[in-house]
């Protein structure tokens, strides 16, 4: 069986995302995923990535 602990591709208002870092640490927790990543990217910054584990 496949467990997902984790969501390495969100987004937040400072690319195409719609909430901010803090709504995607909080949704990631409702979801019981240990680790999520940051992962805005746009015209000024390609990748920019935040790892933030539990
Ligand atoms: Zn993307």
């Amino acid at each position: 069986m496949i467990k997902i602990i984790g969501d390495y591709h969100t987004h937040t208002i400072y690319s195409h995302g719609k909430g901010t870092i803090e709504d995607n640490v909080k949704a990631a927790i409702n979801k019981g995923l240990k680790e999520i990543v940051i992962s805005d990217h746009g015209p000024g910054h390609m990748f920019l990535v935040l790892i933030i584990k539990n």
